[in-house]
């Protein structure tokens, strides 16, 4: 009997015999893992389980806690969407429905038939209706003449035209129940463990997302194999949309857009702005701390500048275009990129090896032309600032200088309230070594190096190869904020190209002219962004040291205005930031309008108060602290007013 070599994913492989199927794979492995499995990644390639396996390959049996798992999941859960969809409107033409990040969509043509949450909602239950009947995916090779006759008879332009683009040979149809679709799969084995269904949404979506084409209906769903899971999933929906940065970036008067001034150009409010100054000031004391020199650059550099970079080759076409001056001989860029100006910097005199490494600090503000409609609230604007630096240092300071790196992207998130995260290092393809530059040995080293960093300052990290720019390796940072959501911030990036580009050097030890290596980093990315990330991570409730207003003081009523003013114009000589609440209000309504603003502190006056030079105070989110006086309060959260170290 002949048989396929199958290799798990620890390294392992075991003998099965000719058309082993995944299922059996993973029966053979364990029954828990029988009992979970969705579907098989073979060489790379996401399969359904009951796909027999004919040559030697490697294997991973994925279930839901695998993206490949999901994948299956949702992609069975759009048949099982069609296939309830079709029983209820007979007659139905259906477009396509694959899975995404989260759940899956269909586009389908339900002619002038109103759709809306009503029926939504009954396409829904006869979802669950058929998905208990646990009927089982089943795929079939057909050829091109079979398809054409099915849709055919079905009348389905939409399905036609995609089987006229596919290859006689390469066609196969899934069948669960009653309804049969064009597809590739893969699917999980049967309908059953699709167990909670919620139909989310309606969109238009023009066929083949071209507008000549006739506007369908795109239904997005979500399915779980727990209904617990699927009610979690709806909670963070509706936390995620509290929480949305543009939303608070409002409500809290942080930032605003104004067309006049152009898509894309966030104008920093006079909140915003202090929100932002504190964040500076907290990483520019970091960076001090950390043996960085700030340097300031202009917002232009000439066009030559980044021809000589490679940017202007690179990003010319489809980024700003240059700017004339009224001598012809001028052009400037917009700064996409500080880079260039720091190692104009870096050459203003002769460096030694002992002068090394150098570290040049800015907040950078560069300007990148994206698509209006990429654009989106902070986190991707047409101009922004980076926490930007760049370290020029000699190939054998490498390692210490990313570990540097490390501690300040650390310290950032735990500054911040980021207790998870991982970091991706990103290496070369070990197959196309020719494509990179940079010498062999200072890549083998780097990389090696970079890894060692991370696992000194215990970074969980993944090491992806073929992920590597052309010009180095690189570390990138993911966190996790509050609602479970992966964002990418810092990134720490060797760069062997640009120093040779400016001709960057220093005299070694053996008296002869080195190149440095290049490092760039940014710990926030930029400042736009992290500040998005962070209003959703903490709802707008910002740690106490970076709150744009940190104490409101509210007099119980208008006869203690006087001493609430004294109150606040002490704390103001303390550096503590605020406000006094003079309206003619009840103090009921004064403490719920602080609270709605996310004030952490508020400080209550009266008769006693006023008497005794005293303050009452309630944090936000915690309630009473207690009657103390104003000296007491101070030294008992200087910490909380403090930047972080
Ligand atoms: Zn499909
Ligand atoms: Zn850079």
């Amino acid at each position: 009997m002949s048989v396929v070599k199958i290799t798990l994913p620890d390294g392992s492989s075991r003998d099965y015999p000719l058309g082993v199927k995944g299922i059996e794979i993973a029966q053979s492995i364990s029954e828990g893992l029988a009992r979970n499995a969705l579907s098989i990644e073979v060489n790379g390639e996401i399969w359904d389980l009951s796909r027999a396996i004919n040559a030697d390959a490697s294997i991973k049996i994925f279930t839901w806690n695998d993206k490949g798992g999901k994948y299956a999941f949702w992609h069975s859960s759009a048949h099982l969407f069609a296939e309830a969809l079709e029983a209820l409107y007979p007659g139905v033409k259906f477009g396509i429905g694959p899975p995404i990040d989260n759940g899956f969509y269909y586009d389908v043509d339900l002619g002038e038939t109103p759709f809306g949450d009503e029926e939504l909602l009954a396409v829904e239950k006869k979802m669950l209706e058929l998905a208990r009947t646990n009927s089982q995916f089943v795929r079939r090779d057909v050829s091109k003449q079979e398809a054409v006759e099915y849709f055919t008879k079905k009348a389905d332009p939409y399905k036609l035209e995609l089987i006229d683009g596919l290859a006689d040979g390469s066609i196969t149809f899934y069948q669960q129940g009653n309804f049969v679709d064009l597809c590739r799969g893969p699917h999980i084995p049967s309908t059953g463990p699709i167990k909670a269904i919620k139909l989310l949404s309606v969109a238009g979506a023009y066929w083949r997302g071209n507008e000549k084409n006739k506007m369908l209906k795109r239904i997005y769903g979500i399915t779980f194999p727990k209904q617990k899971e699927l009610e979690e999933y709806l909670y963070m929906l509706e936390e995620a949309k509290k929480r949305d940065h543009r939303k608070l970036g409002k409500e809290l008067e942080l930032f605003a857009f104004s067309e006049k001034v152009g898509m894309g150009l966030p104008l920093w409010l006079p909140k915003g702005t202090i929100l932002r100054e504190r964040l500076e000031q907290f990483m520019r004391r970091a960076q001090i701390r950390a043996g960085y020199e700030p340097v300031v650059t202009p917002h232009i550099g000439s066009k030559q500048l980044y021809v000589t970079s490679g940017h202007y080759e690179k990003y010319g076409k489809d980024s700003f275009q240059p700017i004339k001056t009224p001598d012809e001989s001028e052009e400037f860029l917009l700064k996409p990129m500080n880079c260039p100006h720091h190692c104009e910097i870096y050459k203003v005199k002769p460096r030694s090896y002992k002068d090394l490494p150098i570290r040049y600090a800015e907040f950078g503000t560069v300007y990148r032309y994206e698509q209006s409609g990429e654009l989106h609230g902070l986190t991707r604007v047409r101009g922004f600032t980076q926490d930007d630096a760049h370290i020029f240092c000699r190939p054998d300071q490498v390692k210490s200088e990313f570990i540097k790196v490390i501690d300040l992207v650390l310290f950032v998130f735990k500054s911040l309230g980021f207790e998870n995260y991982t970091a991706q290092v990103s290496l070369r393809d070990p197959e196309n070594k020719a494509k990179y530059i940079g010498e062999d040995e200072l890549w083998d080293r780097a990389e090696l190096e970079i890894q060692e960093a991370a696992d000194e300052r215990g970074l969980k990290t993944v090491a992806v190869k073929g992920e590597a720019a052309f010009y180095g390796p690189k570390l990138d940072f993911m966190v996790k904020d509050a609602l479970g959501r992966s964002w990418q911030l810092g990134t720490i990036q060797v760069d062997y190209q640009l120093p040779q580009r400016f001709e960057l050097e220093y005299i070694g030890s053996d008296n002869q002219k080195h190149t440095p290596v290049m490092i760039h980093r940014a710990p926030f990315g930029s400042l736009e962004r992290f500040i998005a990330v962070l209003i959703e991570h903490c709802a707008g409730n910002f740690p106490v040291w970076l709150a744009p207003e940190q104490i409101a003081v509210l007099p119980i009523s208008e006869r203690f205005n006087e001493y609430g003013q004294k109150v606040l114009d002490i704390l103001k000589e303390r550096d503590i930031r605020g406000f006094l609440d003079d309206r003619n209000e009840k103090i009921g309504r004064k403490i719920r309008d602080a609270e709605v603003s996310k004030v952490p502190f508020m400080l209550l006056v009266g008769e006693k108060e006023a008497f005794e030079d005293k303050v009452a105070v309630r944090k936000h989110g915690e309630g009473d602290k207690g009657v103390m006086d104003l000296s007491d309060f101070v030294a008992t959260f200087s910490k909380d007013f403090a930047l972080p170290s």
